[in-house]
């Protein structure tokens, strides 16, 4: 309550607005201006006047053809449309000799003749043009409401600023207590520490499906976490949910968790999935490194780097290089080291732990399914320690790579994983398997 009721006293009185809006906008506008109808009629007599004779049209004529026959006595005089000339009045024969002076005569029909009156003419004028009439004063109306509503602009954004924030508040505040939030602690030293956390748009759709995890980064022993685990095994989903929550925590929102202790970082910086920009001149792989470098350069020992797959875009052995280095430089920065989440497949990272103290290796297990043709079985939960495998193949396999390429995909990282080098042990397959039948193709997709 102490943030909401200054920004409820920024909210102005614009119940003269409202009903200036209502007085001259109809309740159900049409999307465009150019439809007509916008604009209460009896908020202005010239516009009421062209609307009436729109509405009113067969109306007016009748009245006009009812005063007509009365004027001439003909009980038969009639106005009607010809698409040649517009209205007329329409005399048969035996009368045509008792019609007034003022009738001029149009056209001449087997059964009578057609006349038009200067009345009749005004009022076919009146008709036809009310409708351009009526969109030009719509318009002029609806530009004058603009002028008096732009005079009270500044007001009026204030106003908004302050609805915008009690939105924001109040939706915080409801999901909080709706989706059991926990307020965060702030600390004075560098820490992001996490019981139970929850990425907050993942547990919406998962519900208790979603598996919590902790999360302990701390300055002074243990700033580096290299996180290792199976492809699908939740990594990106971890960092990015660290990062989430610090946001979150620090824009004074309840956060989804069971507990959260944070010193207040200066910045995320973060380092995941693919992108380009060839137009510039940039691959995926140099915009990788150009943000790897951005984050060397710029971050401090108060932020957080949440580092997804460093080194993925280019040659293994480069990458590796490229990846270890980076970890090394992170580390070597000592008391100006930032925060760092950094998860990888290159298992060898693992024995930086060994070497360096403030590094902790964390994994994401994961379970080989014999009953499942060795699928892999997620836990989703971070643990210390590393893993060794990333279960690449098995995923490969889940995401409906054809057999053919899986089984050759198995001998090769079978043969490469023993002693002998790549060409003396994994000779080149000269004949390709024969691709699959379509049906086929669509069984894999739906496993
Ligand atoms: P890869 O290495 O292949 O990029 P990854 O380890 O980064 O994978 P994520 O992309 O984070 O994995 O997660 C894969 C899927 O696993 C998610 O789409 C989600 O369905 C599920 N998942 C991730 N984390 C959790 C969790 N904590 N609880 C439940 N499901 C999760």
């Amino acid at each position: 309550m102490p943030a909401i009721a200054p920004l409820l006293r920024q909210v102005g009185d614009f119940d003269s607005m409202r009903d200036d809006l209502n007085a001259t906008l109809v309740e159900d506008p049409p999307a465009q201006m150019s439809d007509g109808g916008v604009i209460r009629p009896e908020s202005d007599p010239e516009l009421s006047e062209c609307v009436a004779l729109r509405t009113d049209a067969r109306s007016r004529l009748s009245a006009l053809e009812q005063r007509e026959r009365e004027r001439t006595g003909i009980k038969t005089l009639k106005i009607k449309y010809a698409s040649t000339f517009g209205y007329a009045i329409e005399i048969g024969k035996s009368y045509t000799g008792s019609v007034p002076e003022d009738y001029v005569r149009k056209q001449t029909l087997t059964t009578g003749e057609r006349y038009v009156t200067p009345e009749l003419k005004d009022l076919e004028l009146a008709i036809s043009t009310a409708q351009a009439r009526q969109e030009r004063l719509e318009q002029r109306l609806f530009n004058a409401m603009l002028e008096r509503i732009a005079a009270r602009a500044d007001e009026l954004s204030s106003a908004a600023g302050a609805v915008a924030q009690v939105d924001v508040l109040s939706s915080l505040a409801q999901c909080a207590a709706e989706r059991g939030y926990a307020r965060p602690a702030f600390v004075e030293e560098s820490v992001v520490a996490i019981e139970d956390g929850r990425h907050p748009v993942m547990e919406a759709v998962l519900h208790a499906n979603f598996v919590p995890n902790d999360l302990h980064l701390r300055a002074v022993e243990h700033r580096f976490i290299l996180l290792t685990g199976p492809n699908m095994g939740g990594k990106s989903t971890y960092l990015r949910q660290a990062g989430l929550l610090t946001i979150m925590a620090q824009i004074g929102s309840f956060v989804p968790a069971k507990s959260m202790k944070l010193g207040v970082v200066d910045r995320i910086f973060t380092r995941i999935g693919a992108g380009d920009d060839l137009a510039s001149g940039q691959s995926t792989f140099y915009m990788e490194m150009a943000e790897a470098a951005n984050i060397l350069r710029r971050s401090t020992l108060r932020s957080l780097l949440l580092i997804d797959e460093v080194g993925r875009g280019t040659g293994t052995l480069d990458g590796l290089a490229i990846a270890q280095a980076i970890c090394e430089f992170l580390v070597g920065l000592e008391e100006q080291s930032p925060l760092v989440l950094f998860a990888t497949h290159f298992h060898e990272l693992c024995a930086l732990a060994e070497h360096w103290n403030v590094v902790a290796n964390y994994h994401i297990t994961a379970v080989e399914n014999t009953a499942r043709g060795g699928a892999p079985v997620f836990s989703h939960r971070v643990q210390p320690g590393s893993s060794s495998r990333s279960f690449g193949i098995e995923v490969a396999r889940m995401a409906g790579l054809p057999d053919a390429v899986i089984e050759r995909a198995q001998e090769i990282a079978d043969a490469l994983s023993g002693e002998a080098d790549i060409e003396t042990r994994v000779p080149l397959r000269k004949k390709m398997p024969k691709r699959p039948e379509p049906e086929r193709q669509l069984s894999f997709l739906q496993h």
